[in-house]
């Protein structure tokens, strides 16, 4: 401590370690960004890039222009010129009866385009360039009694672990998690093949109510171009059935079969799909679940979680990832702003606190598209057919979920804006 004051008061800043558990979206984006700024930073995590890359898909990972430009500013943003575009969003609700026909129908540009790059792509990428710049890369599982040694060792520990056993030592915070059970069995199938969309290339959304999601949009995979197909089923409804499907053919059969029964004009886009390759499919299932950022550890020191590790949501909104990158983006930040201050409890609550003072409209909204979709929200949903400009708002509200608190979410402001958007008409 006596060198840390004296170092400050000849106004030269010391050197501060940080050590990271997880190698993901949040984890490696601070690691970098930590590094460029001079920081010593240490990076644990439980698999090798490799292992990462030759391994099963970890998400469909699509990231709108905002958590995008997060790369960019940290010049990460390796495959951006590879990468195919995403530039709308399309919506999409069946009629109920079985028809085959389209009660709700609009489509969208976004007013920036969004990208989906693989994560066993990025994330060996972003390790390979963290070692190469003098980073310490550590491959271990972390546990609990390791981070007692880490924080001994390192001014600060954060813990970007994703979902992993890890996240109990972070108390489940029960006024933000509104759900404590898996509300969507998931499943992804990474594809080849599929007949692209007129005119631009999209999100194509897809909501049967009480049945579940499908979207699908370009990426870029280990492969090449590719289309991502994210299946989002209403636990036991007909899109909760992969229990029995044993082998990637299997897969990608059952998840044709599932369109053309349910978003047939989306099976009709399948005739000629193959997998991009075995591991190009992942199905599960968790409940969304923010957490007490603060961890004690038993030695009395603390550690700070970040992304999914302490707000967890459903893909649903393909939020997770975006939201991962503006954590990221706050923490960085927050601990840059921080010099050579010491990172204690108080520090890390008022960190997370500025992370969420964002993220939580995206954990708000997400959380209530999980339920049944209220009257208010069917109605703008219709209008927006209608009124190109509601789809419009609709679709680049991905990109910022903080806008649909003016108008989408409370029945007063939907009512007040379908008003003067109609009357403009
Ligand atoms: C099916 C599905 C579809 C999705 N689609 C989208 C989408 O379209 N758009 C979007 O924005 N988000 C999407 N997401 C969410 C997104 O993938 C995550 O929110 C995002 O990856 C979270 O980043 P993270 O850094 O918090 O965690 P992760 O990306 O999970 O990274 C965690 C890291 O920690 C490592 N690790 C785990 N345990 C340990 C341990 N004990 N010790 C050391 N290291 C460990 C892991 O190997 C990994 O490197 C989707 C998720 C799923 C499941």
């Amino acid at each position: 401590m006596r060198s840390r004051m004296s170092s400050r008061r000849k106004g030269r800043h010391e050197i501060r370690k940080v050590l990271i558990v997880g190698a993901g979206q949040a984890g490696l984006q601070v690691a970098l960004g930590l590094q460029k700024s001079g920081y010593d930073v240490t990076v644990v995590t439980d698999r090798t890039g490799e292992e990462v890359k030759q391994g099963r898909v970890l998400s469909s990972q699509c990231m709108f222009d905002a958590a995008l430009q997060n790369e960019r500013d940290l010049s990460i943003n390796f495959w951006e010129e590879e990468c195919p575009l995403v530039e709308g969003i399309s919506f999409t609700v069946p009629t109920p009866d079985g028809s085959g026909d389209k009660a709700i129908a609009f489509a969208s540009r976004l007013d920036a385009y969004a990208q989906a790059v693989d994560q066993r792509i990025k994330m060996p990428g972003w390790m390979d360039v963290f070692a190469e710049r003098g980073g310490n890369l550590v491959i271990h599982p972390a546990t609990a009694d390791d981070l007692d040694s880490y924080s001994a060792d390192n001014d600060l520990v954060i813990v970007a672990a994703g979902k992993t056993d890890l996240v109990s030592i972070f108390e489940r915070d029960a006024e933000k998690s509104p759900y404590e059970v898996p509300m969507r069995a998931l499943a992804l199938t990474y594809v080849n093949g599929l007949e692209p969309r007129p005119e631009y290339t999209a999100v194509a959304f897809n909501l049967a109510p009480g049945v579940g999601e499908y979207f699908v949009f370009p990426a870029l995979t280990t492969t090449g171009p590719c289309e991502i197909m994210v299946f989002e089923g209403v636990p036991d409804g007909p899109m909760d059935s992969w229990g029995d499907i044993s082998s990637p053919e299997q897969h990608l059969e059952h998840s044709v079969q599932l369109l053309k029964n349910i978003f047939p004009w989306e099976g009709d886009r399948c005739d000629n799909v193959s997998l991009t390759d075995s591991n190009g499919i992942l199905t599960g299932r968790f409940p969304p679940t923010v957490r007490h950022p603060v961890a004690t550890l038993s030695s009395g020191s603390h550690v700070l979680g970040l992304a999914d590790t302490v707000m967890l949501n459903d893909p649903i909104t393909g939020q997770g990832s975006n939201n991962a990158s503006k954590a990221a983006a706050a923490y960085l930040k927050s601990i840059l702003d921080r010099g050579d201050e010491p990172f204690d409890a108080e520090w890390m609550q008022a960190t997370f606190d500025a992370a969420w003072d964002e993220i939580q409209y995206s954990t708000m909204w997400t959380n209530a598209l999980l339920g049944p979709p209220p009257d208010h929200v069917l109605e703008l949903l219709g209008a927006a057919g209608q009124f190109q400009p509601i789809a419009q708002r609709f679709v680049n509200g991905f990109n910022d979920p903080r806008d649909f608190f003016d108008w989408f979410m409370f029945p007063d402001k939907a009512e007040a804006y379908l008003a003067e958007v109609s009357g403009a008409a």
